[in-house]
């Protein structure tokens, strides 16, 4: 197997390390839910107690119903200066905890364990220039970045379907946020975000976010591999 390709499999594996061994051995802390904001009819934002969590903007928790050992995975919404905690969550079609989640009314207890991953900036490239490239929900983490670290040299580019689903991207400055929309032409770019980099190739001095479904960070891997572009300045988080 080619050096990069070795690489490109390889992208799965930081997921493993989320597994909460002690979300088995003990009921997991509960926190109290005090808002949902709905962004679409099927995608909220929940905030809850922080409980003095401490974590890195790109992080995960863990996140459930309690008595209910259903826990999925979501990444921290708010900044790491946040009073609270929040999370970006869209319903899944059959899904089991993403459907319940949403209905759940202000007051409730939620388990929370975390934060996970390491799917965050490193310190040591602050000052360079970064490309977050999420679709979907997979906007979350770079919310938190964004808002953590207000002097970050960034862009965004945003793959959803429609401008509905461009979720609260009044909080990044216009020029730092590019909507790639695929099934309308009201986005800032009519296509992808693979066609956006297509057509855009990306700066060898840039560090490359990507965070969603796995055909796309595989797809995006390639054309940036393509591009002569170095894969460790590649970092992933893959949803699903
Ligand atoms: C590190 C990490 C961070 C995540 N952060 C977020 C986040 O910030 N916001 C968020 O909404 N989700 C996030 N997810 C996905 C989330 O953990 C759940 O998988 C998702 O909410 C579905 O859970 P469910 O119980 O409703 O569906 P399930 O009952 O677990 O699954 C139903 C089916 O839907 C598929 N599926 C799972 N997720 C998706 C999806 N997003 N779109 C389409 N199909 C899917 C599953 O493969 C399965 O076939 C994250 C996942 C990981 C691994």
């Amino acid at each position: 197997m080619k050096k990069n390709q070795a690489a490109k499999y390889s992208l799965l594996k930081p997921n493993i390390k989320s597994l909460s061994p002690v979300s088995d051995l003990m009921p997991l802390p509960v926190y109290r839910l005090h808002e949902i904001r709905d962004l679409t009819p099927t995608s909220y934002i929940m905030r809850f107690d922080r409980n003095n969590m401490e974590f890195k903007a790109g992080q995960h928790i863990t996140l459930g119903l309690p008595g209910n050992n259903q826990l999925r995975e979501y990444s921290i919404y708010s900044t790491e200066h946040d009073p609270y905690l929040e999370v970006l969550i869209k319903e899944v079609e059959k899904g089991m905890v993403s459907k319940s989640l949403h209905k759940c009314r202000l007051g409730d207890f939620l388990s929370v364990d975390g934060p996970f991953g390491f799917f965050t900036l490193d310190e040591n490239n602050l000052g360079k220039k970064n490309l977050f490239i999420g679709t979907g929900t997979g906007i979350a983490p770079f919310h938190s970045m964004a808002g953590s670290y207000p002097a970050l040299d960034y862009s965004i580019l945003h793959g959803v379907r429609t401008t509905d689903e461009t979720y609260e991207s009044s909080f990044y400055p216009t020029e730092r946020y590019i909507s790639c929309t695929s099934r309308d032409d009201k986005g800032k770019f009519k296509g992808r975000v693979t066609d956006y980099i297509r057509k855009n190739p990306v700066g060898s001095e840039t560090i490359v976010y990507l965070c969603g479904n796995v055909e796309m960070i595989y797809e995006v891997y390639d054309i940036l591999v393509s591009q002569h572009f170095p894969v460790d300045q590649i970092k992933t988080e893959v949803y699903f």
